[in-house]
């Protein structure tokens, strides 16, 4: 409990960024202090959605899902995968389209990044519509994997984002408005 209250003290809230009306979460802190970053992955080693053996890789969405996504692996003895926002990775790619709020936003895989049948757990830093969550989810699919569930530090609530991940268990380490 000291723990968790540690690490929600570690999380910024930044009213108004990136732009009006929104409140910004930013866990930036709980990575740069010493206890945080242990305390943040034990916590996500903790939280898994499913059983560490009902999973082959972890999948970490570009940017903030590339801070903790390759430890977290490392810790469960996986591998991990990087999803890379569309134009930095070079061919072949399968990529996978989605709206935000303003305009279309994509995300892709190296074509071989993912073998037939693999289990994938998904991670990133927060979720709030799931948009993002989702669109990992059909990349994986379309891939010829399948989604074992997803890992978030921060989960916004109000959104519904969880309902946008149908029925794929999901944990998330704090729940914010
Ligand atoms: P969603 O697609 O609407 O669920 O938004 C989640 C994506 O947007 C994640 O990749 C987050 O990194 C980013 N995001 C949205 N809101 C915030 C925030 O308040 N702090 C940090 N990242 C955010």
């Amino acid at each position: 409990r000291e723990d968790a209250e540690y690490l929600l003290s570690l999380i910024r809230t930044i009213p108004g960024f990136p732009n009006e009306n929104v409140l910004f979460r930013d866990f930036m802190p709980a990575l740069a202090d010493p206890r945080g970053l242990g305390i943040l992955l034990k916590a996500l080693q903790l939280a898994l959605p499913v059983q560490r053996q009902d999973f082959d890789s972890v999948a970490g969405l570009e940017a903030r899902g590339f801070l903790f996504g390759p430890a977290l692996a490392a810790s469960l003895g996986k591998g991990f995968i990087a999803m890379r926002k569309t134009g930095k990775l070079p061919p072949e790619t399968i990529s996978e389209e989605y709206t935000l709020e303003y305009g279309q936003e994509s995300v892709e895989v190296e074509t071989n990044a993912i073998s037939s049948g693999e289990r994938v757990l998904i991670v990133d830093d927060l979720i709030a519509t799931g948009g993002s969550a989702s669109a990992a989810a059909h990349l994986v699919e379309k891939c010829g994997g399948t989604v074992a569930g997803f890992s978030f530090v921060m989960e916004l609530e109000g959104l519904d984002g969880r309902a946008s991940l149908g029925t794929y268990p999901a944990s998330a380490l704090v729940t914010m408005p």
